[in-house]
């Protein structure tokens, strides 16, 4: 019985392991570079969103139907209508474990369970969730559902967020990272 979970608990960190090999590529999910807003990071420097609440993402603007693509490859994990703020939504779980996230869509074009390549066409930009209110846009996040726990105390930037938002910290990345900057 000890074999067998040895044998399982080593079988398991090979592919969590495995999961952090596969490189991932820098690819807009949308519209240029110019188009998405630098200030709008839930990152350095802290911005506040609706409510106080910092901002989970990055916010790239564009016309209505543009066409959304997946920054990376991966597995669709969700793909449909959240409903609430955030729309129409597409989640792609892709390399290192991360998920990434493309919300206020006008179309859903994609389904869950379907493997994605990088840039493969996902949705189109639009107005659903909260976005009703402002100019046309795709919302982008990247989670990591493994915790980054160094990262609970790390305080820098000149807005910071309130405490009990430092665990959020853990999980949400800088989808700046995940973007090219030029
Ligand atoms: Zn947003």
């Amino acid at each position: 019985m000890k074999k067998f979970f040895k044998i399982t608990f080593a079988a398991l960190s090979l592919v969590l392991l495995a999961g952090y090999l596969i490189p991932e590529r820098k690819a807009m999910p949308c519209c240029r570079p110019s188009d998405y807003n630098h200030q709008s990071f839930w990152h350095w420097p802290w911005t506040r969103g609706e409510a106080g609440h910092p901002h989970t993402g990055v916010d790239i603007f564009g016309k209505v139907g543009t066409k959304v693509v997946s920054q990376t490859g991966g597995i669709v994990l969700f793909a449909g209508e959240y409903g609430g703020k955030a729309g129409n939504g597409v989640v792609v779980l892709g390399p290192k474990w991360r998920l990434h996230m493309y919300l206020h869509l006008h179309t859903v074009d994609t389904k869950a369970g379907r493997f994605v390549r990088p840039e493969e066409q996902i949705g189109t930009l639009g107005k659903s969730g909260n976005a009703a209110k402002t100019p046309a846009h795709v919302h982008y996040g990247v989670i990591t559902p493994i915790p980054y726990v160094w990262r609970l105390f790390q305080n820098e930037g000149t807005c910071n967020p309130p405490v009990w938002f430092n665990w959020r910290l853990m999980f949400w990345l800088d989808p700046a990272d995940h973007l090219p900057s030029k």
